[in-house]
């Protein structure tokens, strides 16, 4: 039984294989599309829809991992796809190098995170996606393509396993970067009037807004050239694994028992919470463990619907009673156009990301939001719940057809295909 992080996605495939070489993904490919297999391909698990679930053929690339080649001189780099996050920013370190940006976590393996359009914050920042500069990609018919220019490698930068087995990529980083953190508590009417200044002023603004509570935790991250001054191991896990994770765990099962206490239980986390700054390298401040467990989704919104759109998914909680425990993320990305199937295809984006603890109902919460995402031309996150279909994210994305047109080019007998993928990109 496969089961994905927030345990409530679960699949039994009739095949899982670890493959140690491309040869061996191409022939796991053949070997199931001859049978009238499916095959799908798991990075992490981190994602919370229903994109990885299979019954047929399910493939990790855990042993397609690491650094192939680094060039310092250009930041180009070739990895394996299934390298975890964290790993790459190892490796990337030990040449001076580093990715532009990133999430708030770092489990995730390159291919899952890209290939769901996975983000961090900071207006002049795309998403990892717009990092990829080629992709060694397995198609259905077995054959191995590199793809490095035009429509093909703009639709499978993003294409959350529909087009075929992504083995390896070329990315585009940049010099070892260090960045100071500062956490501020402040009250929403500010941050949110004020937001322009907060996003255009910094390299990475994003803010965390507890619903029934007057005030969000802002971040604001900043290149530095001071010296790293990071807590030190143990503070670290102090705040990092007891408090934020800890804490939020205890606080949650409190709520989750008594719904009504959770607009007390959100005043009291954020009347805790207390200012903080440091400085250190920039992905040890980007991400951060994650060991509470909870689902989610998250809106690509024009940046303009922002205020808007945070202020009426509060007056919804609050006009049906929800009993939410988790604050709204909201971060921001620069427009591309690297990926046909970027959420942030062509506008610049503010991202609104709502949780629910688990076991608790998420659906009139994610629903609702969904409603109102919806108004403002949403385009949901690849990785997080949402239920739209085909039809209406056609509606979406300007070039979906061109993607389709590759898609059915690359993957005519819907070997890549399960349920999830049916739902959103058709049969
Ligand atoms: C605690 C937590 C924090 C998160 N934080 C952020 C965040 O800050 N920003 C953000 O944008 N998202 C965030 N996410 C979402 C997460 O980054 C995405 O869901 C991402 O896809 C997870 O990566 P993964 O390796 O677990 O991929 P999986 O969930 O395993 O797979 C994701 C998709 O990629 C496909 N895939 C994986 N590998 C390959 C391959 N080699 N070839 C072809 N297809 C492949 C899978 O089939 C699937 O469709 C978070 C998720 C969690 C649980």
């Amino acid at each position: 039984m496969w089961t994905n992080f927030a345990g409530d996605q679960t699949c039994f495939p009739s095949k899982f294989a670890r493959p140690a070489t491309v040869d061996e993904v191409s022939r796991l490919v053949t070997e199931a599309a001859s049978r009238g297999d499916t095959v799908r391909v798991v990075g992490a698990g981190h994602s919370f829809g229903g994109n990885v679930l299979t019954d047929g053929t399910l493939i990790s690339l855990d042993e397609l991992s690491g650094l192939h080649h680094a060039d310092p001189a250009t930041g180009l780099v070739r990895i394996g796809a299934g390298t975890r996050l964290h790993e790459l920013n190892r490796l990337l370190d030990a040449h001076g190098l580093a990715m532009p940006n990133l999430g708030d976590i770092n489990v995730q393996s390159a291919a899952g995170a890209i290939s769901t359009a996975t983000h961090g914050t900071g207006r002049k920042l795309g998403n990892l996606a717009t990092t990829v500069e080629s992709i060694e990609l397995v198609k259905a018919d077995g054959s191995v393509m590199e793809l490095s220019t035009g429509d093909e490698l703009r639709a499978a930068r993003v294409s959350v396993g529909a087009l075929g087995v992504i083995t390896a990529y070329t990315l585009r980083t940049v010099p070892s970067f260090r960045l100071h953190e500062e956490r501020r508590k402040m009250p929403l009417t500010r941050v949110l009037s004020e937001l322009d200044d907060h996003v255009d002023g910094n390299d990475h603004f994003q803010f965390f807004a507890f619903p029934h509570t007057r005030d969000v935790l802002a971040k604001s991250l900043n290149r530095s050239g001071e010296p790293a001054n990071p807590p030190g191991r143990a503070a670290e896990y102090v705040n990092d694994m007891l408090v934020e994770n800890r804490a939020l765990d205890a606080v949650s099962k409190v709520g989750r028992r008594w719904p009504k206490q959770i607009p007390r239980l959100n005043r009291t986390m954020t009347a805790l919470a207390s200012s903080s700054s440091r400085v250190d390298v920039s992905h040890r401040v980007f991400s951060s463990p994650r060991q509470v467990r909870f689902t989610e989704s998250e809106w690509a919104l024009p940046r303009a619907a922002c205020v808007e759109v945070v202020r009426a998914i509060q007056a919804e909680i609050d006009r049906q009673g929800l009993a939410v425990n988790f604050p709204l993320e909201v971060r921001f990305v620069a427009a591309d156009e690297a990926s046909l199937l970027s959420p942030s295809f062509g506008r610049e984006t503010a991202y609104v990301a709502v949780h629910m603890y688990e076991g608790m109902p998420w659906r009139p919460y994610l629903e609702a939001v969904q409603r109102i995402a919806t108004e403002h031309g949403g385009r949901p996150h690849w990785g997080k719940r949402h239920s739209l279909d085909a039809a209406t994210l056609a509606g979406r994305y300007p070039e979906w057809e061109t993607f389709q047109t590759i898609r059915r080019a690359y993957d005519p007998d819907g070997v890549f295909a399960n349920n999830h993928i049916r739902r959103i990109f058709g049969a």
